[in-house]
């Protein structure tokens, strides 16, 4: 079977879009047959179950109504901050059920950072009686670009480069892993929980240990050739000369991480800073929206007021809504958590996953 069949039918009958296999066959534009073996193979599997309906759903047969199966699979999400490590599990119902967060200073060495998120990740599960072997999926983030699930750093990051995080994590092979950039995945966070349809496109900028952008066009994740679209970090910001850890001087990212434990004064600076720079990528995204996360853009005031109003001087159609990360520090988390969760419902159970990496 199609896992894009697969995992159609499981994200109509999550929404509640289709309660009916009459619903999914006019949805999707298949054969009552094609349907009728896809919810089969979905049956027996024990992701979905078909109860009788309470009432006929349509006049005139007797109907049975679709439900998704929660705890036939786990999944799992990583997020990886350049100063923190936050694990999160949950059902196939889309679910978090647990989820901790710790300080950590993660770019010293990905072995490290990894095995604590592993451990982590077993203890979270083993709180809800599961172990590593339940999860069909785990969606990983890290906070540099990622190319074809391989780490590549701006600059010197010797501890990070050319790392494989889904090799250190050692999960078993029926385990999905999918590794993508925090700013991307945040972005994609921001998206579908808070932003989706009308909005078609969305910058998000994490803004706080650093700064990091990730764009979502036309409701696809825009990673780019190398894994940098959105990485705004690095541009030189006129008059700064501070030391940033690219190895050059006067980056934005130097200038926000001071801000991220600073005075108001460099708060409103950094704010001013990414706004302009904002104000530049969106001359050439057009988007909808402009969500400021990470620890600035997500709890304070000054720095996105600060932003915005830079942003409207470089941008003056204003034609863009300015808004705070809705799911403040876990916008990376939440984006890692629904892509493995629709790679769980594309296909991963027990013995069948494909196994990426
Ligand atoms: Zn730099």
């Amino acid at each position: 079977m199609q896992s894009t069949t697969r995992r159609t039918v499981l994200e109509l009958v999550h929404r509640g879009q289709a309660r009916t296999r009459h619903d999914l066959s006019r949805l999707i534009g298949l054969s009552r047959s094609a349907v009728a073996q896809t919810v089969a193979e979905l049956v027996a599997e024990g992701l979905l179950a078909e109860h009788a309906a309470d009432r006929p759903v349509r006049r005139g047969r007797p109907s049975t109504q679709l439900k998704l199966v929660p705890h036939r699979g786990w999944v799992g999400a990583i997020d990886l901050g350049h100063r923190h490590v936050g694990v999160a599990v949950g059902d196939m119902h889309h679910d978090v059920v647990d989820e901790r967060r710790v300080s950590w200073r993660v770019d010293g060495s990905a072995t490290d950072a990894l095995a604590l998120a592993r451990s982590m990740l077993t203890e979270a599960l083993a709180r809800h009686g599961r172990s590593r072997r339940d999860l069909w999926a785990v969606g990983v983030t890290v906070p540099f670009p990622v190319v074809e699930r391989t780490v590549r750093p701006i600059g010197s990051v010797p501890g990070w480069d050319g790392v494989r995080p889904a090799e250190l994590l050692r999960l078993p092979a029926t385990t999905t892993v999918i590794v993508d950039n925090s700013s991307d995945l945040g972005a994609w966070g921001e998206y579908v929980h808070a932003a989706a349809p009308p909005v078609r496109s969305l910058i998000y900028v994490s803004a706080g240990d650093g700064v990091g952008g990730g764009l979502v066009i036309d409701g696809r994740i825009f990673a780019g050739t190398h894994g940098v679209s959105g990485e705004i970090g690095h541009v030189p910001v006129p008059g700064c000369r501070l030391r940033c850890r690219c190895g050059r001087t006067g980056c934005l990212d130097a200038l926000v991480s001071v801000a991220g434990d600073g005075t108001p004064s460099s708060v409103r600076a950094a704010g001013r800073a990414v706004g302009a720079a904002l104000a530049q990528v969106a001359t050439f995204v057009d988007p909808d929206v402009v969500v400021l996360g990470g620890v600035l853009g997500s709890t304070d005031a000054a720095f996105v007021r600060s932003a915005e109003d830079a942003y409207a001087r470089h941008e003056p159609s204003r034609r863009v809504t300015f808004t705070a990360a809705r799911l403040g520090l876990r916008s990376a988390q939440w984006g890692a958590f629904d892509r493995a969760t629709h790679e769980a419902w594309a296909g991963a159970s027990l013995g069948t996953a494909r196994r990426r990496r």
